[in-house]
This record gives C-alpha cells, structure tokens and sequence, in this order.
C-alpha cells in the first residue's frame, strides 16, 4: 500500500503529541515532533550556542532525533526541552524567519519518503500543504491548561494554575499573530476538538479518518 504523510496541526498542550505518536504506531510510520525541533533551537539559544538576534551560531547546531527524543548536536536533550522555560523561548525563536527555513528545510526532508505522521504548527500549510491526511486538533484554553498543569506536576514540578493559564493564552496569542507561518487551519484540515471525547474515542476517530483517507487513495490508484 502506497504510504501517505499525516500533517497534524494545533494549539499547544491539545494532546498533539500524544495523539500523533500514537497514530504513528497504528500506521506503522515514523513520527516527528517539530515543536521539539524548535525547543532544541530555544535550548541551543539558552546554553549560548546561538546568539540573539544576530542568530550566530544557528548554522553550526545539529537537531536531529535518535528513538523518538530529539538532539541537540548529538545529545539527547529529550527531558530538557520539555519545561515552561524552554516553551516560551521556543515560542520566542519560532517566528524568526531563519529559524523556520532552517527546520522547515529538514522537515521536508523528512517526509521524502512519505510514511510519517508529523505534528506541529504549519504542517499542513508550510511544510507538506500536499499531505494526503491533515488534521487540526482543538480544544478550549481551559482544559488545556488543566492538561499541562498536570502534565507538571507528574514532573515534580509546582505550576500554579494561573499561570499555566495565562501561558497557554499569550501562546496561543503568539503562534496566531505571527508573521511567518502563523498558526491557521489549512482549509483541507479536518477539525477535531477533544474538549469533551475520552483519548480513546478520540483515537478511534483519528484511526477511523486515516483508514478511509488510506483507502479513498487505494481505490483511486487502482482506477488509474
Ligand atoms: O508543540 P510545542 O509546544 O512543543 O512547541 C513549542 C513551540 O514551538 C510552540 O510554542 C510554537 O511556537 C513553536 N512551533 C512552531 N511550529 C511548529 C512547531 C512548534 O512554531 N511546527
């Protein structure tokens, strides 16, 4: 069967993730987290590897991925990335233009082969606008902070809810007021908002939407 490439796009803290490594597996595809791509990036800025605003430094980093956790010049900085520190930096860094070309440049080449389910913010505008499956998770600002808080709190860490929050609004704010690739549906996107389905309902219908997307391509084939 011809393999296809699943654009997965959404606010943050929708369970994107979650929802695409577990479709990944399903399909039996690769999965790319590029919100992790852009934290490595937030991260190399924070150890001083890159330099703001000149950006120094950027063409000399390595992200890459080794069993799923990303890589920053090599080393897995999977754990590091995922911190609120390192999310509002990350948000900080994603709308530089270079920033965007440089990991854009790699996504793509990801996908060459198809077969990959790849989440983020522009999948399905910029980076793979011909994907056959495009998704576009929702859910409300509230549930979602509720999910990141306890997301922290399973760390070990002590958010306040609040706060959580108020992040969760000034990202979102972020990501869709953006010049470069701003956060939008594209207009083939299929919605799905998962305020109120269980993860496993949610999951059947994702599974659901790539079989008959999955089969719609088949039966086009043969007909070629
Ligand atoms: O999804 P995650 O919260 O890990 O993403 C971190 C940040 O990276 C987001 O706030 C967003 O600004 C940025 N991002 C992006 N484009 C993507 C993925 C993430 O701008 N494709």
């Amino acid at each position: 069967m011809n393999k296809i490439i699943v654009a997965i796009d959404g606010y943050s803290s929708c369970g994107k993730s979650t929802i695409a490594k577990q479709l990944a597996q399903y399909a039996g595809y690769t999965y790319v987290d590029t919100g992790a791509m852009y934290r490595a990036v937030a991260l190399a800025v924070m150890r001083g590897l890159v330099q703001l605003p000149s950006l120094a430094g950027l063409d000399q980093i390595a992200v890459g991925f080794r069993n799923n956790h990303v890589t920053l010049n090599g080393e897995d900085v999977e754990a590091e990335i995922r911190t609120l520190e390192v999310g509002n930096m990350a948000s900080r860094v994603s709308p530089i233009a270079e920033v965007r070309h440089f990991l854009v440049a790699q996504q793509q080449q990801m996908g060459r082969n198809k077969g990959i389910v790849m989440d983020g913010r522009d999948i399905g505008t910029v980076v793979f606008p011909d994907a056959e499956l495009k998704l576009f998770l929702t859910a409300s600002p509230e549930v979602r902070a509720r999910r990141r808080y306890d997301e922290l709190v399973a760390k070990g860490e002590n958010p306040v809810y609040e706060d959580v929050l108020r992040d969760v609004n000034d990202r979102d704010y972020r990501d869709t007021h953006r010049a470069e690739s701003p956060l939008k549906q594209a207009e083939d996107a299929i919605v799905v908002d998962n305020s109120n389905l269980t993860r496993e309902e949610q999951m059947q219908h994702i599974y659901r939407l790539f079989d008959r997307c999955a089969e719609r391509l088949k039966t086009a084939a043969r007909k070629d």
